[in-house]
C-alpha cells in the first residue's frame, strides 16, 4: 500500500496518477474537510489545463491582463490566467483520486514512523492512535511537513511569509496586479479580484510582514477592513533538499516545489506528481529525476528572485520600460511563467537589452551566454 500524507493538490493528484495505474493508495488528511482552511490566492496560468480540464464551479474568474507595478511606473500585459476557489479545487482533485480508486481517510493526522513500513496516525475523531502498514510513504503535507521532519529530511529551508486577506474593493475584474520594488525589502505583492467587489490582497516577504502588509493595504486601498485572513508559509525552492530517502518521498510544499518569483506552488506540484508517479512505478531515483525534469526551471525562478530582490528602483524602471514594448508583450503572452526557460530565451532574442539589466549569472547558467560583466 502507498500512504500519501496530505490531501492538497500535490497529494491528491499523485494519488490519482498512482490509482489510475492500479496501485493501492490511501490518502491521510488531518482535517475533517478537504481544502479547508484556505491559505492561497488560487491564481494559476492556463498551463493548468495541460493537466486536466477544470470544472466551471472551481473557477472564480478568468483574467486576461496583469498590471505590473513598480515604484514609479506600471505596465499592463495580456495574459491568460485563472483564479480558482481553492477549496473547491482541492475537492475537485481529491474526487479525481477517489474516482480512480484511491481511499481518503479524513481526520487522520500523521504522527511518526513505527519501523520502516508502518506509520503512526492519530484518528482525531476519537483521539485514538493507529498503526498503518505502508510499503511507500509520501509526505505531501505542506510547508511544515511532519513526514519530512520524522524522516530526517526537514532541512532548514527558507520560507516567505505569505500574508493575505480578502478585502471589499472594486477593481478591473479582468486584470490582477503585482507589485515589485516598492519601499519594502525582499517584497512582492498582489491584488487579485475574485468577484465584482471582493479581492485577495497579499504580500510575500521574509520579515516585518504584518507591518508591510498594513502599509501595502493602506497604499492600495486606503482601508483597513479585513473580511478574512488566508495567510501561510511559502517555501523557497531548495535545490539541495533531499526529497527521497528509501521508501519515503516528499512532494509539493513539503519538498519546496514552489516558483520563487511568484510563490506559486500548484502547477510545480502537479508536474512533480508525474515525476514521482513514474519513479515509484519504475523504481527510479526521485532525487535525480526531479532535478532532471523540473530542477532547472525552479532554479531559474530562484535565481531571478534573488536578482529581483537586489534590484534598485532604477533597475525596476528599466525592466518595466523594456517590458512595455509590444514585441516583448507578445512573448509574455505566448510563454507563461510555467515555461520560464523558453520564456527567457525568447525575451532575449527579441530584446537583447534585457542583458543590460543585472542578470549575468542567470544568462551564463541557462542560455550558455558568456558575455562580459553587465552594467551592474
Ligand atoms: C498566501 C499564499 C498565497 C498563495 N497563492 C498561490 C497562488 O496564487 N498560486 C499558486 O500556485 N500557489 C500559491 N500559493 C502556494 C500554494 O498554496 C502551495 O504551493 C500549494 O498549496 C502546495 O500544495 P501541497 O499539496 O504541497 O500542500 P498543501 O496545499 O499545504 O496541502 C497539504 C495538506 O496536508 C495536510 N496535512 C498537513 N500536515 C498533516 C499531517 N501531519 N497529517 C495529515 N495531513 C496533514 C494539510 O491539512 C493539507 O490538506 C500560495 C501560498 C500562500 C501561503
Amino acid at each position: 500500500m502507498i500512504a500519501i500524507v496530505g490531501a492538497g493538490p500535490a497529494g491528491s493528484y499523485l494519488a490519482y496518477l498512482l490509482a489510475r495505474q492500479g496501485k493501492d493508495v490511501t490518502i491521510l488528511e488531518e482535517h475533517d474537510r478537504i481544502g479547508s482552511p484556505v491559505q492561497c490566492t488560487g491564481i494559476v496560468t492556463h498551463s493548468i489545463e495541460k493537466f486536466f480540464k477544470l470544472k466551471n464551479e472551481v473557477i472564480a474568474k478568468r483574467l486576461d491582463k496583469v498590471v505590473v507595478v513598480g515604484k514609479s511606473s506600471k505596465i499592463s500585459v495580456n495574459v491568460d490566467e485563472i483564479v480558482m476557489w481553492r477549496d473547491k479545487f482541492d475537492m475537485f482533485v481529491a474526487e479525481m483520486a477517489q474516482d480512480a480508486g484511491a481511499k481518503i481517510l479524513l481526520n487522520h493526522r500523521f504522527i511518526g514512523f513505527d519501523g520502516k513500513q508502518s506509520i503512526k496516525v492519530k484518528d482525531r475523531k476519537n483521539s485514538k492512535l493507529k498503526e498503518i502498514k505502508a510499503d511507500i510513504i509520501v509526505g505531501a503535507d505542506g510547508p511544515y511537513s511532519a513526514v519530512a521532519n520524522a524522516a530526517g529530511m526537514g532541512s532548514n529551508s527558507k520560507n516567505y511569509i505569505g500574508m493575505q486577506a480578502k478585502i471589499r474593493l472594486k477593481m478591473d475584474t479582468t486584470a490582477f496586479e503585482t507589485y515589485f520594488g516598492i519601499d519594502f525589502p525582499n517584497f512582492f505583492g498582489w491584488v487579485v479580484p475574485e468577484s465584482e467587489d471582493t479581492v485577495r490582497l497579499g504580500i510575500g516577504c521574509f520579515e516585518n510582514t504584518k507591518e508591510y502588509f498594513y502599509k501595502f493595504l493602506k497604499m492600495r486601498t486606503g482601508k483597513k477592513d479585513i473580511l478574512c485572513w488566508e495567510s501561510g508559509l511559502i517555501p523557497l525552492y531548495n535545490p539541495k533538499k533531499t526529497i527521497q530517502k528509501g521508501n519515503v518521498y516528499l512532494i509539493g510544499d513539503a519538498a519546496t516545489h514552489v516558483k520563487a518569483t511568484t510563490g506559486g506552488g500548484i502547477i510545480p506540484s502537479l508536474k512533480a506528481a508525474h515525476t514521482l508517479c513514474d519513479c515509484i512505478a519504475s523504481n527510479k531515483n526521485y532525487n535525480r529525476e526531479f532535478k532532471r525534469q523540473s530542477g532547472k526551471e525552479l532554479l531559474l525562478h530562484l535565481r531571478l528572485r534573488n536578482i529581483l530582490n537586489k534590484f534598485s528602483d532604477n533597475d525596476y524602471g528599466k525592466l518595466l520600460s523594456l517590458m512595455s514594448q509590444e514585441k516583448v508583450k507578445k512573448i509574455l503572452k505566448k510563454y507563461d511563467r510555467d515555461t520560464p526557460i523558453p520564456l527567457l530565451a525568447n525575451l532575449l532574442l527579441k530584446e537583447p537589452r534585457f542583458l543590460l539589466l543585472p542578470t549575468t549569472t542567470i544568462l551564463k547558467n541557462f542560455c550558455g551566454w558568456k558575455g562580459s560583466r553587465t552594467t551592474k
